[in-house]
């Protein structure tokens, strides 16, 4: 099976949540709860729009949106049950729910173990005590710790939500998040910025003038230092930023929202990454530089940005560049008349970048 199946998402909004965390507002992403009876003929509208089986090697229907194990245990039956025609027919193949880590002890792990869940994703947010109480998360870091390995006690597939820019974050806050994090060895993570969003308690605060969001610049900062330390470990990052939707953009009142930040932040990668090899060979006027046909947009920038900044930082009159195959996907080559100096993403440090924050 893949590391990346198709998933069918059915939202519950808020659903099981005991209170409302500072920064949450599903209503943002999705409107109403959809009870356990409609959610076959949604699978089945669903599967008539996949391509075909054979390029899709793994199906699963996922119940994202609230705490999934805070509800009774019967209607988390309710809801599972009703996927298991599919599970028997091969239609779908697994089952993933996204919960807190506060609800998942052992009844709860036999009872989505024997109703097809393989895949488990946890609200972590943050592993800093402090920044669970500011964000009213009601649970603190040791129950993430204990949780998760209750969970791959029992086999599951981990994945961990985490979050920049909660009240009292900063980056380096962040970044002992991510140690704790990978120590813990989650399949994979999603991480996204604090967004105030309409309707969220957050919204109060930020009318107060007693939060502030971060920037996008200083989101893209701490985020290229986080996904490399990621990245150095081997842990998946499945997605960075949120899903963009109608209903979110609608909702959104401030913070760093971009579509495609993921992307963004490979480009202020690529481009630390050609800054470092201008760095060590500053003697080159006219730099040749070399990368995967894949990653040349990345080097490239959102318009052609990080060409201009280049060659404006290393006063240099152009920036040629070539791709190919053959190159390892992550590096960078400077081709020099003596010799070619490689660079690969893993081995950026941001200690010996200048003019990077
Ligand atoms: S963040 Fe998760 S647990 Fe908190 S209110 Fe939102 S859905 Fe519920």
């Amino acid at each position: 099976m893949t590391a990346h199946p198709i998933i069918i998402p059915i939202f519950l909004p808020n659903l099981g949540c005991r209170e409302r965390c500072l920064f949450c507002n599903q209503k943002a992403t999705a409107k109403e709860v959809p009870s356990p009876s409609s959610v076959r003929n949604y699978i089945e509208a669903s599967l008539i729009r996949l391509p075909s089986d054979e390029e899709i090697p793994e199906k699963q229907v996922a119940f994202y949106g609230g705490s999934f194990t805070a509800i009774s245990q019967e209607d988390q039956v309710r809801y599972l049950k009703e996927v298991q025609p599919f599970l028997d027919s091969g239609l779908i193949h697994s089952i993933r729910i996204s919960t807190r880590p506060d609800a998942l002890d052992e009844a709860i792990l036999s009872l989505l173990k024997a109703n097809g869940v393989k895949t488990v994703e946890i609200g972590v947010q943050t592993m800093i005590d402090e920044i669970l109480f500011l964000s009213k998360r009601g649970h603190s870091a040791e129950d993430i710790v204990s949780a998760t390995s209750r969970l791959k006690a029992w086999g599951f597939e981990v994945g961990m939500h985490l979050m920049v820019g909660l009240p009292g974050d900063t980056c380096d806050r962040f970044l002992q998040t991510l140690d704790k994090v990978i120590a813990l060895r989650p399949d994979f993570v999603r991480i996204h910025p604090t967004l105030v969003l309409e309707g969220s308690p957050l919204e109060v605060l930020w009318r107060a003038g007693k939060y502030s969001p971060l920037s996008l610049d200083e989101t893209l900062q701490w985020l290229k230092k986080g996904l490399l330390k990621l990245e150095r470990s081997n842990i998946q990052v499945a997605r960075i930023g949120l899903q963009p939707t109608r209903e979110l953009e609608r909702h959104l009142l401030a913070g760093p929202y971009h579509p495609a930040l993921h992307q963004l932040i490979d480009s202020e990668i690529a481009l630390d990454m050609a800054k470092h090899l201008l760095q060590l060979y500053s003697e080159v006027n006219h730099p040749l530089f070399l990368c995967h046909p894949k990653e040349v947009s990345n080097l490239r920038g959102q318009r052609n940005g990080n060409i201009l900044r280049l060659k404006d930082q290393f006063h240099l009159e152009e920036i040629l560049i070539q791709t190919r195959e053959d190159i390892l996907k992550g590096s960078l080559i400077l081709q020099n008349t003596k010799r070619n100096i490689v660079i690969h993403r893993r081995d950026l440090y941001y200690e010996s970048i200048q003019n990077s924050h």
